[in-house]
């Protein structure tokens, strides 16, 4: 356990996002914290998933599922700057289906001036964005080891602190990414903003995270990869489109998303019992088929938004 950490009693209430009111919750899954929830393992990125979970509830007026109650934020901002970060082939797959989604935004990009990545990890995507033409890109990114091992390129482009506003001059970039950040924030509305304000009139804002009502969640329920004790909120198409215009975004486009990982890691983030998988991934560790590229619509999903004037 991380010392100095809060016990449950100082777990904070949460509300929906959307409707600003918890009067509408129903109790999807009760809590499955066990007596040492909260390590730095446990928040870090693409790490095997241990079904270790919030109480989960769902907002019945507009659909939203949220974690409720949460660690507090300064325990979370801890945790975040602690964690660690994957080098491996698998960020590499996600680099390259970023890329793809960006490639294809490009068209609607004003200018390739000013790019920004919030939660860019060791800053692999930023040296895509350089190849996608441009000029200038920058990250944010809480996890000190992360930012330790971004490339000499990139380094010096990534603020090692949580996205907040005042880190940038208003109406600054053409277009800020979020990849598989949303979900684990507790304030999506805070962060929206920020975005809308630090986006030139017309930016674009792309982000990616999970689809809570893709089939392959919908058929898991409590036993997918998804419900685990990194996130907060989980959207479905209805709940993102709704909380971006609500913070002053006309939404352009939202899709599912097609994700290319190797076999291994596939069979790494699927539900199956631990000795089963264990000796799975020995297995694939060690042979070719384990880096076979496998493409698969895994439940995620897209949204490109534009921000109001
Ligand atoms: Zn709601």
């Amino acid at each position: 356990m991380v010392s100095g950490e809060p016990g449950r009693a100082a777990m904070i209430h949460t509300q929906c996002a959307i409707c600003e009111s918890d009067a509408w919750d129903r109790e999807l899954y009760p809590d499955r914290l066990g007596a040492d929830p909260a390590t730095y393992g446990r928040f870090s990125a693409r790490r095997q998933p241990d079904r270790v979970h919030y109480r989960m509830v769902r907002c019945r007026k507009c659909g939203l599922v949220r974690s409720d109650p949460v660690l507090p934020d300064e325990e979370l901002a801890r945790l975040y700057q602690g964690s660690t970060f994957n080098y491996g082939e698998e960020s590499v797959c996600a680099r390259l289906t970023y890329a793809q989604y960006v490639r294809e935004t490009l068209p609607l990009v004003k200018e390739r001036a000013r790019m920004l990545e919030i939660g860019c990890g060791n800053g692999f995507f930023l040296e895509e964005a350089i190849g996608l033409g441009f000029a200038e890109v920058y990250g944010v990114e809480p996890s000190r080891q992360a930012v330790e091992a971004a490339s000499p390129k990139v380094r010096d482009r990534i603020k090692n602190e949580l996205f907040q506003e005042g880190l940038y001059p208003s109406g600054w970039f053409t277009l800020i990414c979020g990849f598989q950040v949303l979900d684990h924030l507790t304030r999506p509305n805070e962060l929206l903003q920020v975005c809308r304000m630090l986006l030139e009139p017309d930016g674009l804002a792309l982000f990616i995270n999970h689809d809570v009502s893709a089939w392959t969640n919908r058929i898991l329920g409590e036993r997918s990869p998804i419900i685990d004790i990194e996130h907060t909120y989980l959207y479905d198409k209805k709940t993102m489109m709704r909380i971006f215009c609500k913070n002053g975004f006309e939404v352009l486009r939202i899709f599912p998303v097609r994700n290319e990982y190797p076999l291994a890691y596939w069979c790494k983030m699927a539900p199956l019992p631990t000795w089963l998988k264990t000796r799975l991934l020995s297995v694939l560790r060690r042979s070719p088929c384990g880096r076979w590229i496998m493409p698969m619509r895994a439940g995620n999903l897209g949204i490109l938004a534009k921000a109001g004037g």
